[in-house]
This record gives C-alpha cells, structure tokens and sequence, in this order.
C-alpha cells in the first residue's frame, strides 16, 4: 500500500495543496464538540468525547483508529442511528448547513439515503437476501424521489455501469448471494451513490475483500467522487487505505481526535506517537523478513480512563504532565494539529520523526 502511494499518488501531490485550502473550501460536514455516550450499568462510557471534524465539498476525508476508537459511534452519530443506551449528550452536526442533532425519526429518514449514505464492511449484512439487487437499489430511488419504476429501473442500470457491474442488465435481476463480495460492494456503492447524497460514510469498506478487489473498490470509490459533488467519510483501521484515497486524516483514539492533517503532510511528518505506532504497524513490502510493530499495550476501557493523556500508558514518550492533565489540540504545521505535550510550547518540533 505505501509503495502504491509513492508511485500511484506521487503526481497527485496537488491534493496536499487542495487539502491546505480546506479550511477555505465549503464545508458539506461541520462537526463541533461533539459527545456521544453510553449510559451503562457499570458507567458512562464516553465513546466520543469533544470530537470536531470538518469535511469540505468533493473531499474524502479518513478517521482512523483501533477498535474501540469511537469512529464508527461518529459515524452512527451522524446518521442519529446510535442505540440505547448511547445517545449525543452535547455537540451540534452540520450537513451542508442543516443541523442533524434533534432531529425527528421522520426527517432523518428522508435525509438517510438521500443526503447522506452510508455502506458497511459486509454488504450481505445491509442487503436483504430474498430481493433481487435492482429491486432494492431501485427502492432507494424510489423512496427519496418522484420517478416511476421504469425510470427507476434505468437509472440503477446506468448506476449499475457506473460502478463497473459488469452486464448490468442482467445482474438488475441477481439475488445478493449470486454475486461475488466485490460485485456486492459495487452494489451497495451504488445504492449509496444513485440519490447523489451530500456525503457517503464509508465504514470499514474493503476489510472482508481481497487485495486485489480492495484496490479496485478504492479506485472507484475516488473516482465517483471526483465526478459527483459527493463527500466521503471514509472510516479505517487500515492505514494503507488512508494513503490509498483520502485527502485528509483524522486519528482518534478513546473517543477523542488525536491528529489531523492533510494526508501527505501526515505520512511525512507524522507527529503523534500513537500515528507513528499505527504507520510502524504497516508491513513493508520491501523487506523480506520483518516482525510486525505492535503498539504496547491496550485500548483504555472507557469506564477508567487513564488521568491525563489517555495514550500514556502506552506512550514512549510520557512525561510527569502528560499523567496530570490531558492535552489540547495544538497546532503543528500547515493544517496540522495534534493532541500531545511534546508539541504544547515548540509548535513543529517535538519527537523525532
Ligand atoms: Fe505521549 Fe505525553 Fe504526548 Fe500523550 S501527551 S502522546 S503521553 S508524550
């Protein structure tokens, strides 16, 4: 993956300069401070805590993290889908202007698969199995829009194209379990692109795909975002994949954002240690024999969050404060901030990279 960014995005190192510009670029997702909790027996687990996270028009934008991390409790915050006993204690959502938060089950479900869209890791799980294909992407037209089922039936199989289903007449009419795990995940980009919604949330896409078919849904991915107006969140664990599409990086670890930055200007001046734990935990294709960096230790239980930073159990660096008191976001560089001591008072310098 990290050769493929070298060599397959080196020319495009324009999108660092398009991702500088981001803070001017208009913002399709504002979200500000935003707390989502779980009210347990046991506690309050805070699966996101004060988290912000901006994403201009035509971007993708990476959260990244372990499991555990909150980004996928972001992402159901988004589209109001958290289950009991979590609920957003605080924070506001934006989508294109409209703000989410307090929202009705009714007008969410008109916004869902219109304005914003979601895919998940496994699609056999979001497709239903006794339904043919081109029926259940024609019903996400035909729930949001006035068109009758003609119509409907036309512009799947044109989206059906756009996504690289192959004979897409005919496959209109397969059932979930005929199609291979890739042609599935074409299917469900389509069902989340064909109402051209404001913003896609990408949820682990390509983690049940082989390499191979991965790369493939990666490309197409940025490639209907290129062409439409359409955002995309795009959650991971998976760094080789940040490097693959995105524009800009969000890492969080135990519910907060601990760096963000454009995508270059992350991978070659990585700041915080536990960014630098995930980038060593890459395989690297050109050496033959190689352990696997792991990062020591454990993800924090939210119910006991350590005092201070929470990644210093695990952090190389600690020092006496980092266990006092937990770190703002300082900035770093050019539309670089990050959540660590080590660059509190000398912004741009800190640890070794
Ligand atoms: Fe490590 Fe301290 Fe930075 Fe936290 S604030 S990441 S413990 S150096």
């Amino acid at each position: 993956m990290m050769t493929n960014l070298a060599a397959g995005r080196a020319a495009d190192r324009i999108m660092d300069m398009a991702a500088d510009t981001a803070a001017e670029a208009q913002e399709m997702l504002a979200i500000t401070d935003l707390k989502t909790h779980f009210f347990t027996q046991k506690g309050v687990v805070p699966a996101v805590d004060g988290v912000s996270i901006r994403i201009p028009e035509k971007q993708v934008m990476g959260i990244v993290g372990e499991s555990g991390c909150g980004k996928s409790v972001t992402a159901m915050s988004i589209l109001q889908l958290v289950s009991r006993p979590g609920r957003i204690v605080g924070g506001s959502i934006m989508l294109d202007g409209e703000e989410l938060v307090g929202k009705s089950v009714k007008e969410m479900r008109n916004i869902r698969g219109n304005k914003v869209s979601v895919i998940f890791q496994e699609p056999m799980t979001s497709l239903n199995p006794v339904y043919t294909v081109g029926r259940q992407v024609s019903e996400a037209i035909t729930v949001h829009r006035q068109v009758g089922k003609q119509e409907a039936r036309q512009q799947v199989v044109e989206m059906f194209k756009a996504v690289g289903i192959p004979e897409a007449e005919r496959r209109f009419n397969s059932f979930p379990h005929q199609l291979s795990g890739g042609l599935r995940q074409r299917v469900m980009i389509a069902m989340a692109m064909v109402c051209q919604p404001k913003l896609m949330i990408a949820d682990e896409p390509t983690t049940a795909l082989d390499v191979t078919i991965e790369a493939q849904i990666l490309h197409l991915m940025r490639r209907l975002e290129e062409k439409s107006n359409t955002s995309i969140m795009l959650i991971t664990h998976n760094m080789g994949v940040v490097a693959e599409i995105c524009d800009f990086v969000y890492v969080m670890y135990a519910g907060k954002v601990m760096e963000q930055a454009p995508v270059f200007e992350l991978f070659d001046h990585t700041k915080h240690p536990y960014t630098k734990g995930l980038l060593n935990s890459i395989p690297k294709p050109t050496e033959e024999k190689q352990r696997l960096y792991n990062i020591k230790g454990m993800v924090p239980n939210l119910l006991r969050l350590p005092k201070g930073c929470r990644f210093s159990p695990r952090c190389e660096y600690a020092m006496p404060e980092c266990r006092e008191r937990e770190p703002e976001l300082y900035d770093c560089g050019k539309n670089h901030k990050v959540r660590c001591f080590l660059y509190q008072k000398d912004q741009g310098g800190g640890a070794d990279e």
